[in-house]
């Protein structure tokens, strides 16, 4: 019996998976067996700091460009989805990848959807050991736009309660690859880690400053 292909795991394989179940679902929902998804309570400090850093350094060009930069790209979604309700052939996954673009589109404003883009760059210069690998991050951020957007729920006819239930709505791994090669060429998160590494060096710049008046006070030689 083939064991699971993650190190500490010693469950049996899943049919022609590599992975038990429980990594191989993982997987599938986080782009690597070990990748823990990142909530939104998680990423609440770095939206914080990229409202900061808006508020503070960047120059309103910044905020046109990515905001034309989005734009584009809801209209590149529109024009997709006209084009398939008009009966031409489509790619499905590229087609979900892009109602979740729109859905984000109707449900939340711009620089909710902006802040979250580059928060997950910030996170990610950050604390680079969070994300499992690449692939792992682009899910990530996948995943964060998508709970932006009204795809996440679906709504059941509840007998029991004679309601209309909202459900969870799972996602495939291939709708998710296709919106984060969307998300990367927006350069969004790309945006994100380079404000954070300007703003965390700026950071310890200061805090390199405070040592300095310290020891100055204390009458230290600095
Ligand atoms: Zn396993």
């Amino acid at each position: 019996m083939l064991e699971c292909n993650v190190q500490s795991c010693t469950k049996p394989r899943k049919g022609f998976s590599r992975y038990c179940s429980n990594h191989h679902k993982t997987k599938a929902r986080h782009g690597h067996p070990l990748q823990k998804p990142v909530t939104a309570q998680e990423l609440k400090p770095y939206i914080k700091a990229v409202v900061l850093w808006f508020e503070e350094r960047a120059r309103g060009d910044t905020e046109d460009l990515l905001r034309r930069t989005w734009i584009g790209l809801v209209h590149e979604a529109e024009r997709y989805r006209r084009l398939a309700n008009k009966g031409q052939p489509f790619f499905k996954n590229l087609l979900e990848a892009y109602d979740i673009i729109l859905s984000a589109n109707q449900s939340k404003d711009f620089k909710a959807i902006s802040n979250t883009m580059l928060a997950m760059g910030y996170l990610y210069e950050a604390n680079p050991k969070r994300f499992a690998d690449e692939t792992a991050f682009g899910f990530q951020c996948a995943r964060r736009l998508r709970a932006l957007s009204d795809c996440s729920f679906g709504s059941r006819w509840d007998h029991q309660s004679g309601k209309v239930a909202k459900v969870y709505r799972d996602v495939s791994p291939k709708t998710l690859r296709a919106l984060w090669k969307l998300i990367l060429d927006t350069k969004f998160p790309v945006y994100g880690i380079k404000l954070a590494k300007e703003d965390l060096k700026e950071r310890s710049h200061w805090v390199a400053n405070e040592q300095i008046i310290t020891q100055a006070l204390m009458g230290e030689a600095a």
